[in-house]
């Protein structure tokens, strides 16, 4: 599977574009503020359906425009697919494969698998567990389409489930109603844990042996899932929590406290892992992301790589670049210094400049 084209009418900062990719490496480079990410950012879009850096999608459409267009041509088994976003100032965004209209976003499902990696991904260790949580979502969301579904239908739960705390000091009388809430919180929430333990232990053995090869053999990274609460505990800490959760105004119990630990020699690396050990992590988890995705999609995704070269020491940059000689990349970065340096053998150059 790879993208042959990109086309973008009235999208961020570009009037109108067509591009042309090649199967293997391409890259775009050019000075800050050019609108590299966003042609990064639409084709994430033209496979998961959502940008990687905004929730509103009215932010997409180039100011002053009423609609955006992204057009992405996929070549996939030797078909073509063609897949239409239109986002739109007042309604919700319309989506087309072949132009059939799909219904749902997740019908997208299936078509594109592409994993993103920006310079904030590699302080997914450092960070908080949102971070980590987020890589854990935004993988399964794409191999799962059962997840992808339960997840949205936790959050709903949630989100309801939180303005009603809010709203029982004033009115007790809804108190009742937290048990319709409490219900769908845990059966939509057993099955995320359920679906993230058994992800988790797949994704063990991988990270581990890729950085093992990434510290030169020296360190031996031990991942763990690290559940705020177990699910056959599930209900019943719910029940307990309500009066705190009802001070609080929020859910302190369930998935969406969940975390990924990781240790090496014993020491936790989320708080005590130095810059270096932190990064290495962070990067083994995503170079483990593509393996998994490419073990349970059948196929390799496209990989975007959004500034994240020069955030890396050469060794590094190597043990990427190699890592993905076979996978459709795009790397957006401001200058080709590291490729001719290191002689990286690349397919396609484009220079970005003010959205052309
Ligand atoms: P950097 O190297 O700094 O990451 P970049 O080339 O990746 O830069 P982009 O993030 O793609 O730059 O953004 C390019 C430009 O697009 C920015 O100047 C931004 O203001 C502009 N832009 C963002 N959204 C819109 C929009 N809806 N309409 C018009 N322009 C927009
Ligand atoms: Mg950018």
């Amino acid at each position: 599977m790879y993208i042959q084209s990109i086309e973008l009418s009235n999208y961020r900062n570009y009037r109108s574009l067509e591009m042309e990719f090649d199967r293997g490496t391409n890259i775009l480079f050019g000075d800050n503020a050019q609108g590299k990410t966003n042609i990064l950012e639409s084709i994430y879009l033209s496979g998961t359906s959502r940008s990687h850096r905004t929730a509103r999608d009215r932010e997409l459409i180039r100011f002053g425009q009423e609609e955006a267009h992204i057009r992405t041509n996929v070549r996939k088994n030797d078909l073509s697919y063609c897949i239409d976003i239109h986002i739109r100032q007042a309604k919700s965004k319309g989506i087309a494969i072949n132009g059939v209209p799909v219904k749902k976003a997740s019908d997208l499902f299936g078509l594109l698998g592409i994993i993103f990696f920006s310079p904030e991904d590699l302080n997914i260790v450092k960070n908080g567990p949102v971070e980590r949580r987020h890589f854990i979502n935004a993988e399964l969301s794409q191999i799962d389409r059962i997840y992808l579904s339960d997840l949205s239908n936790y959050n709903k739960a949630l989100n309801q489930r939180n303005s009603l705390l809010k709203g029982i000091l004033d009115h007790p009388e809804l108190r009742e109603t937290l048990d319709v809430w409490d219900g769908q919180l845990v059966s939509y929430g057993k099955r995320l844990i359920a679906r993230r333990r058994e992800f988790i232990a797949d994704l063990i053995p991988i990270v581990r042996e890729i950085h093992r090869k990434l510290s030169g053999g020296i360190e031996d990274l031990l991942l763990a899932y690290e559940p705020n609460i177990d699910d056959t505990f599930f209900e019943d800490e719910l029940f307990r929590a309500r009066d705190r959760d009802m001070r609080m105004g929020t859910t302190t119990v369930g998935p969406h406290r969940d975390d990924l630990k990781l240790s090496i020699a014993s020491v936790d690396i989320r708080r005590f892992g130095s810059q270096g050990q932190q990064r290495t992590c962070a990067l083994s988890l995503k170079l483990a992301e593509i393996q998994m995705m490419e073990a349970k999609r059948g196929e390799k995704p496209i990989l975007l790589l959004d500034d994240v070269l020069s955030e890396l020491d050469s060794n590094r940059q190597n043990y990427l670049l190699e890592s993905i000689n076979d996978i459709q990349t795009i790397i957006s970065c401001t200058g080709l210094d590291e490729f001719v340096k290191n002689k990286f053998s690349v397919h396609r150059v484009y220079e970005i400049s003010n959205g052309q």
